[in-house]
């Protein structure tokens, strides 16, 4: 249908999903469909298909502990593995799996293992982490689970019309803090929350999440980003729990998209992705490079 093809805004979108009293997983998959020219059993058998290869990524990471080439990282995930078994996580189990998987996810990554860029390789864990380890915990269906990776996707791909994902283009906020929208999206909608919940949690987590830069040791996708997954996985978190109590972004998610845009024009291309400064050249990064080149 042609108005499908015209959303290219979270206001298009909330528009749409009110006037046809519909979810934002239905809108995107109906506009999904129409543009690919697919059924709607072949759309869906696409979603499962990086949602079932999210999951093996989840599952070969957690059993490996083999280091990245530069051996900077890759035994991460192992360690809090074992501090779990013993110690137990403050916030209990779901925590638990959503800091792990993670991990186990991006490390997968850096072992150039199989990973669903989501939206890009450096932030792939934050979208997987959330959602199988909630769903694993509130059991949630798998075709709902499929339903929260559409609206994930959909959030992502707004934010794209506006912003290349890429750190590179606006810093690490346009790769980990668009990830970071689509896990709290993908995690409201599978805990039932309306599509202005949804949004909100989408742009709760984006907002806290801007001017974040890209300042890669060595000029891999290691440090900082390995352990920012984790990280930005359980602010997705917050972001639902906050939309879910109704707590609105005061400023509308089309505008903090125009923020995150803005933001990545003003930084500096050494923040950028070039690895010409911030953590990338500290003493210890210098020192690592080093190494790392011998
Ligand atoms: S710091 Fe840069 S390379 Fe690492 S995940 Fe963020 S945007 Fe990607």
């Amino acid at each position: 249908m042609e108005y499908y093809k015209n959303i290219t805004t979270f206001e298009e979108l909330y528009n749409t999903c009110t006037e046809q009293s519909t979810t934002i997983w239905q809108t995107a998959m109906e506009h999904e469909v129409d543009a690919a020219e697919i059924s709607v059993e072949e759309f869906r058998a696409i979603v499962k298909k990086s949602l079932d290869a999210m999951k093996e990524a989840i599952r070969t990471g957690l059993k490996s502990r083999e280091m990245s080439i530069s051996g900077m990282c890759g035994d991460d995930c192992s360690r809090l593995q074992e501090r779990f078994q013993t110690t137990g996580a403050l916030f209990g189990k779901t925590f638990e799996k959503i800091t792990t998987y993670a991990l186990a996810t991006i490390e997968e990554n850096l072992r150039m293992g199989k990973i669903v860029a989501c939206p890009t390789a450096g932030s792939c864990a934050i979208v997987p982490s959330v959602l199988v380890g909630a769903a694993e915990d509130l059991n949630i269906p798998k075709e709902e689970q499929i339903n929260a990776l559409i609206t994930a996707g959909e959030i992502g791909r707004i934010v794209s019309n506006k912003v290349a994902l890429a750190g590179a283009v606006a810093g690490c906020q346009a790769e980990c803090g668009v990830a970071s929208a689509m896990a709290a999206a993908a995690l409201t909608q599978m805990r039932g929350g309306n599509v202005e919940e949804i949004l909100n949690a989408a742009a709760l987590a984006l907002k806290n999440l801007l001017g974040l830069t890209c300042d890669p040791v060595c000029g891999l996708v290691e440090i900082p980003c390995v352990k920012r997954n984790p990280f930005l996985a359980i602010h997705a978190v917050t972001a639902s729990e906050l939309a879910l109590a109704g707590i609105k972004s005061k400023i509308p998610p089309d505008e903090v998209i125009d923020a995150l845009e803005q933001t990545g024009k003003l930084m500096s291309p050494l923040l950028k992705e070039s690895s010409q400064a911030g953590l990338a050249k500290t003493r210890t990064a210098l020192r690592l490079e080093k190494e790392f080149l011998k």
